[in-house]
């Protein structure tokens, strides 16, 4: 097996390129090739002696993984499938803004946590992803970009649950993050959970990033029912967890609250809400829900949305509607399966 370099943080670089019988400014090198200059193989390392570059290449490797296939949608958003080294696909969506663009990004190939309305759920976890295969979704997209600067934003909302692979997504994170990584602003990348309680008091201790928190019922009967992450950690620890949370200043957590017809989208489920996140440094996304094949549940209505985005906004909260983008290619949230399709 040749080493992933995308998966090493700085000082593995060095270590490895001491390994390799090199000084260690040469791992610093071939680490900028690798995260700032996005090379796609060690003949493009020019600063690097020729014969070294082929030696390298032998037990090293710049590749993870392979874009296989781009949708765009009407709205502009696009969705990249990509195969892992043993086979197994995954999937990004890029979503163009008006003056910057969001990749967002998956961090297992399916996922354990099993929750009703999600597609990536439905066909339960095949494995974890590598720190290189999380993170090689965002070089591969950067390069391909006619601007890759629009690039600001990157959110861990694909395929998988982010917290349930901690140090392979940890360890992305940072590479993502760090100066002589991607120097991505720490402001501008997002972990979204389902709420894994324990890994989130950890995340609190390590990192700087955003957390987003997919919350989608007030009680713990409904949120059982639609999540069953919510039997293991109900929502008195959760919401704990999250109080206790270290956040810099002025900066918030992001509840996202699927609105599904009949089962979360009442008026006393929105009081509810209110509630439970009283006193919090919060701020509310209302998704109405993406309806699924084979799916018994449907959104409400625009209208009740509003009114049930309106109770929260009498309470002061931050609240904002979100409607998911690339329906049409399936690239909306809870539809990446990372299956082949046509
Ligand atoms: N596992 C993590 C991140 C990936 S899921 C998490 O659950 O947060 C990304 C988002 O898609 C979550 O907020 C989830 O609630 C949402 N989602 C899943 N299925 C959906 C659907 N059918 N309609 C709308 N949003 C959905
Ligand atoms: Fe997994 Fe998130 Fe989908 Fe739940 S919503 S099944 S945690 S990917």
């Amino acid at each position: 097996m040749r080493i992933d370099l995308k998966g090493l943080d700085a000082q593995e670089f060095e270590e490895w390129a001491t390994s390799q019988g090199l000084d260690k400014y040469r791992g610093r090198q071939i680490r900028e090739w690798t995260f700032k200059k996005l090379a796609v193989s060690f003949q493009d390392m020019t600063n690097l002696p020729k014969d070294m570059r082929t030696l390298l290449e032998e037990g090293a490797s710049l590749s993870p993984s392979e874009t296989v296939k781009i949708q765009v949608s009407k709205d502009g958003t696009k969705k990249l499938l990509f195969q892992l080294k043993d086979g197994h696909y995954i999937e990004s969506v890029l979503i163009p803004e008006r003056d910057h663009s969001t990749l967002c990004v998956s961090t297992q190939v399916g996922c354990a946590m099993g929750c009703r309305f999600c597609l990536t759920g439905k066909h339960g976890l095949k494995r974890n992803m590598t720190p290189g295969e999380i993170l090689d979704q965002v070089i591969q997209v950067k390069r391909a970009m006619n601007e890759p600067e629009r690039l600001s934003n990157v959110v861990l909302m694909g395929m998988g649950e982010p917290l349930a692979n901690y140090n392979a997504v940890t360890k992305a994170i940072g590479n993502l993050i760090a100066e002589d990584g991607m120097n991505f602003s720490h402001r501008k990348v997002t972990l979204s959970t389902c709420g894994l309680a324990p890994q989130i008091k950890k995340l609190g201790k390590h990192i700087t990033v955003n957390l987003a928190v997919s919350l989608n019922a007030a009680d713990d009967i409904t949120r059982s029912r639609l999540m069953p992450v919510n039997r293991k950690y109900p929502l008195k620890q959760l919401i704990q967890t999250c109080k206790a949370f270290p956040l810099p200043n002025r900066r918030m957590i992001t509840f996202e609250y699927i609105l599904i017809k009949g089962i979360n989208d009442r008026d006393e489920d929105a009081t509810r809400l209110v509630k439970l996140l009283s006193g919090m440094r919060a701020k509310i996304n209302l998704i109405p829900l993406n309806p699924l094949p084979g799916l018994d549940m449907t959104p409400p209505t625009m209208e009740r949305i509003q009114h049930f985005q309106n109770i929260l906004i009498e309470h002061h909260f931050t609240t904002m509607i979100r409607q998911s983008k690339g329906q049409d290619i399936s690239a909306a949230c809870g539809q990446l399966s990372g299956e082949e399709s046509e």
